[in-house]
């Protein structure tokens, strides 16, 4: 770790954003307002023209708005949602590691059990027996007598 590791910078591209955004919003606010004062003031005589000509280009100048603050703000949400999933991380650790753990030796244990039935399966596969003449019984074919009857093995 050294001392003169630097804050990586933030692309003007967000910047731009971040000035564009609150001028469009006041510009759209401003537009919206002066809009609906001659609307409300409308009457017969007068003319409606002027006043939907502000209301139009008012409501797109907010409707942009909204998306490029969030493209502006964009890198600060995120950081916030990474500080957050670390705060619920560092808060549920225990849980998550008693999650983990008790994961772990679920899978160690049916490892183990998987293992050992394969074990048992090849060792029964490679024994090789043979039955006792006398009683039967399935023997090792290199016994030298049988552990049922005491049979002596040929
Ligand atoms: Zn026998």
């Amino acid at each position: 770790m050294t001392q003169t590791q630097q804050k990586p910078q933030l692309p003007k591209f967000f910047l731009v954003f971040r000035i564009i955004a609150p001028i469009l919003f006041v510009i759209g606010a401003i537009l919206i307002i002066v809009s609906c004062t001659a609307l409300a003031e409308y009457d017969r005589f007068s003319n409606l023209e002027p006043s939907l000509g502000c209301l139009f280009p008012g409501v797109i100048c907010v409707f942009f708005s909204i998306p490029f603050t969030v493209i502006a703000y964009m890198p600060n949400i995120q950081r916030t949602m990474v500080k957050t999933s670390k705060y619920i991380m560092e808060t549920s650790r225990d849980d998550l590691t008693d999650i983990a753990t008790t994961g772990a030796e679920i899978g160690a244990e049916a490892t183990e059990i998987t293992a050992k039935a394969m074990a048992t399966g090849v060792k029964e596969g490679l024994r090789d027996t043979k039955f006792c003449p006398e009683c039967g019984r399935e023997i090792d074919r290199d016994s030298k007598f049988c552990p049922e009857c005491g049979h002596p093995q040929a």
